[in-house]
């Protein structure tokens, strides 16, 4: 009798189950859409130098690149801009005893002057625009959907460049909308500055993207980028 009362109620609860988290999971780890130029398809890193004009020095390795500390920032051969969407998957380690900005630091330098920041912002404290998802030091998200370290997450990023005039002057700022696994985390954010001061770096003109080392072994896979219409 016990049995039979159970019965109705389990059919109830499986058809208000969510869908299987492998079904978002999907969804979120999207392959290239049509038009769009790959830029790590997990076999090498053809498409890629060191920041430095040496080789890209990281290790690829089942279907992922790992930063190898010390070898310095990589970036992409081609420069893009000055409007695209940017779809990067990204692992961040444990790094049990490192705190704030050492705990699974790296990021996705847009024109190579823009941080999207990268970070183990689980359970992890630091100031709101250096955290994960942040633009870094100009934006900060507006939420934390960081998952656990050692887990794949996702950005999804829309990128519009600051325009400039003849004498250097931002005409109309940058925009850019962050979705961290499908989290729209920075929604249409202006900045009119670069991350950090780079020399002989110009806004408004193309650059590429550039993933940094910043000591710790970050991992990536899957990175694609859109151009998109002006
Ligand atoms: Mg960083």
């Amino acid at each position: 009798m016990k049995h039979l009362l159970a019965t109705p109620a389990l059919i109830l609860l499986n058809v208000a189950a969510p869908a299987p988290a492998e079904d978002k999971a999907s969804e979120e780890f999207k392959t290239a859409p049509t038009g769009a130029i790959v830029l790590f398809d997990g076999k090498d890193l053809s498409s890629w130098i060191g920041r430095k004009g040496n080789a890209a020095a990281w290790k690829v390795t089942d279907g992922y690149v790992e930063c190898i500390p010390g070898k310095g920032d990589i970036v992409t051969k081609e420069k893009f801009g000055p409007d695209f969407q940017l779809h990067v998957e990204f692992w961040v380690p444990l790094v049990p005893n490192a705190k704030g900005q050492a705990r699974g630091n790296s990021g996705v330098f847009l024109q190579g002057r823009y941080e999207i920041q990268i970070l183990d912002s689980y359970m992890n404290d630091t100031y709101a625009n250096g955290s994960c998802g942040a633009l870094y030091g100009i934006i900060a998200p507006n939420k934390n959907v960081s998952r656990p370290p050692e887990q794949w997450q996702s950005y999804d990023i829309t990128f519009h460049s600051p325009r400039l005039d003849g004498q250097g002057r931002v005409t109309q700022k940058g925009q850019v909308t962050v979705v961290h696994n499908g989290v729209t985390v920075i929604d249409k954010g202006e900045f009119a500055k670069m991350t950090e001061d780079l020399p002989g770096e110009k806004m408004g003109e193309p650059g590429p993207i550039r993933l940094q080392d910043h000591g710790n072994k970050v991992r990536f896979r899957n990175i694609w980028l859109k151009p998109l219409k002006q």
